[in-house]
């Protein structure tokens, strides 16, 4: 008898990232759209992750991500190579990142080779990178029921035509707004999810920065939730990741493909999204509790909350 594999297999960056924002800088700390992804899902689910590092990465970033009971055999250390680098900055209302620096180093030359009790994932998140190497991810994974990818700029305009092969093969997109115009064109972000639908997701989830995220079905809106109101954002930096992680693994722990189910994920991703931005890469993660989390979804739930007509 088999038994019931809930675990979220992720395939991103896992960096060394260089952050400076009005509260403050941090140098070659752990980041990494696999890492805040992977950490997300963790809280919910068993974790697979895929990846790259070179020798300069720290041990000690390893032992936390198997502290959080994610499996990182599938991130491989290349003997003399050199880490993902990222460096970013952010200003004003911080909503979007200013890229410095991307170094992809041993990104470069990976060709993932997945062990073999990965290649049973049911749920898969291709998170940030090449979407060559998303491609290659997904060719491995046959048994996948429900597939979602993330990207940026960088690869939109990079390797457009890969990126929209990736899209025909995904049931869901997680995407920023700047992103969603920069790859349809469309300055009208409705329309712009209408044309990503097109592309192939059955989900298009526009991510807003602080005003939220929207998500579209069959070309209208299905459902929209709030972004929790924060005082002061230290560091935006994974803030993305960690909505699709939250949403990826709290969806894989339940099973539950319903829409109302989607809708509770939706609600997780803000939750995680914004306890993350708290404060610099892995940082508030490490002390977060599922308690935690369960108190802000039912905060969530409390500020959306409204009457119907009497
Ligand atoms: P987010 O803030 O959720 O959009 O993602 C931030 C993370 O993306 C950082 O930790 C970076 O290391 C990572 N990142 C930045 N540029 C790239 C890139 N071109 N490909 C993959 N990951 C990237």
């Amino acid at each position: 008898m088999s038994s019931i594999d809930n675990s979220v297999l992720i395939i991103g960056s896992v960096a060394l990232d260089t952050v400076e924002t009005p509260l403050g800088r941090v140098e070659r700390a752990l980041g990494g759209a696999a890492v805040y992804s992977s950490v997300a899902a963790s809280f919910f689910s068993p974790v697979r992750v895929v990846g790259v590092v070179g020798e300069d990465f720290p041990e000690e970033h390893i032992a936390f991500l198997m502290s959080r009971g994610i499996d990182t055999r599938g991130i491989q250390k290349v003997p003399g190579g050199k880490t993902f680098h990222w460096a970013g900055s952010y200003a004003g209302d911080m909503n979007q990142a200013n890229t410095l620096l991307t170094e992809l180093n041993v990104f470069q030359s990976f060709n993932p080779d997945l062990p073999v009790d990965y290649k049973s994932s049911k749920y898969v998140f291709l998170a940030n990178i090449d979407p060559e190497l998303q491609l290659k991810v997904l060719d491995q994974v046959p048994q996948a029921e429900l597939v979602a990818c993330d990207t940026m700029n960088f690869w939109i305009s990079g390797k457009r035509d890969a990126l929209l092969e990736v899209l025909k093969r995904v049931n869901i997109v997680f995407i920023n707004d700047a992103e969603a115009r920069q790859l349809t064109g469309e300055v009208n972000l409705t329309k712009a999810a209408t044309l990503i639908h097109e592309y192939g997701p059955k989900y298009v989830v526009v991510k807003k920065g602080e005003h939220g995220a929207v998500m579209y079905c069959d070309d209208t809106i299905c459902f929209a939730a709030a972004s929790y109101p924060l005082e002061e954002v230290t560091d935006p930096t994974g803030a993305g990741d960690s909505f699709a992680g939250g949403f990826m693994g709290y969806v894989a722990s339940t099973g539950d493909l319903s829409p109302d189910n989607i809708r509770r994920a939706v609600v997780y991703g803000s939750t995680l999204a914004s306890y993350n931005v708290q404060d610099f890469s892995l940082a508030m993660f490490k002390r977060l509790t599922i308690d935690d989390i369960n108190q802000r979804y039912n905060e969530f739930r409390r500020i959306v909350h409204f009457d119907p007509l009497g």
